[in-house]
């Protein structure tokens, strides 16, 4: 599900050209269990199933030792020296609808990160020790519940690689759009010139850039103000 929903368009290219690279890793590869069971019922009772800490712990013990293994090789084909303090640096990110809701800004930080694990829970969630454990940080998509952690980690996933340096094609459109000054963006368009009888403002004809950005400063102004007075706060 994962990799089928990201593995194409603009973050596919962008792993085609190694800017990024995602692996989905299945938890339940991790069990010990003979039935290959990842979940059982929470103590103390109440609806639903748990994901177990044991196959959460040991598959990300094995991504973490994947990870440390990737940064190793790519340090030593750059030339660089292999630190001896170990670990390459890995953000847990937990996703959970008790969560910091995720915003843009926390998709322009995280796409600094070298190494990011999205961790995805499934049934009523995961047992809290192994989250306790591994030291994760929650993060939500919005104040809903899902079924699963997929989705969420499928959206962070794809808001983050946009931000990285070269994945679309033209790096300005990410500074220059929604949310990036804390603004939406104005409202755009494209050939031709007249459709059904409706024109393209005058002023984006007019070559007179200055014009163009004080129109499209104002554009966005209106837009927020109209859209989302919440932000302009
Ligand atoms: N019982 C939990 C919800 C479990 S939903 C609670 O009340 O908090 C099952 C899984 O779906 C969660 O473990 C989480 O990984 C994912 N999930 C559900 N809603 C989400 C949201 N809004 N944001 C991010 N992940 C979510």
């Amino acid at each position: 599900m994962v990799m089928g929903g990201l593995n194409n368009s603009i973050i596919k290219r962008a792993m085609e050209k190694e800017l990024i690279s995602i692996e989905a890793v299945n938890i339940r590869d991790y069990t010990l269990d003979k039935h290959k069971k990842v979940d059982d019922y929470p103590f103390g009772g109440g609806a639903g199933m748990l994901m177990q800490a044991q196959p959460v712990y040991d598959c990300y013990k094995a991504v973490i030792g994947k990870i440390d293994t990737f940064a190793d090789s790519t340090r030593s084909m750059e030339g660089e020296d292999i630190p001896e303090d170990g670990p390459a640096k890995t953000r847990v990110l937990y996703m959970s609808p008790q969560g910091k809701t995720f915003h843009q800004e926390m998709a322009k930080e995280l796409s600094k990160e070298e190494n990011l694990i999205f961790l995805c829970g499934h049934y009523e969630g995961i047992d809290q020790r192994v989250l306790d454990k591994i030291g994760v940080e929650e993060v939500s998509v919005g104040d809903y519940v899902l079924t699963g952690g997929e989705l969420p980690a499928m959206v962070m996933i794809d808001t983050i690689a946009r931000l990285v340096p070269g994945v679309l094609n033209n790096d300005a459109s990410s500074v220059d759009e929604s949310f990036s000054e804390g603004m939406l963006e104005y409202p755009q368009y494209t050939r031709p010139e007249v459709w059904e009888g409706e024109r393209v403002p005058e002023v984006l004809l007019s070559g007179h850039h200055a014009n163009i950005e004080k129109w499209r400063k104002e554009m966005s102004l209106k837009n927020t103000k109209e859209k989302r007075p919440d932000l302009l706060k």
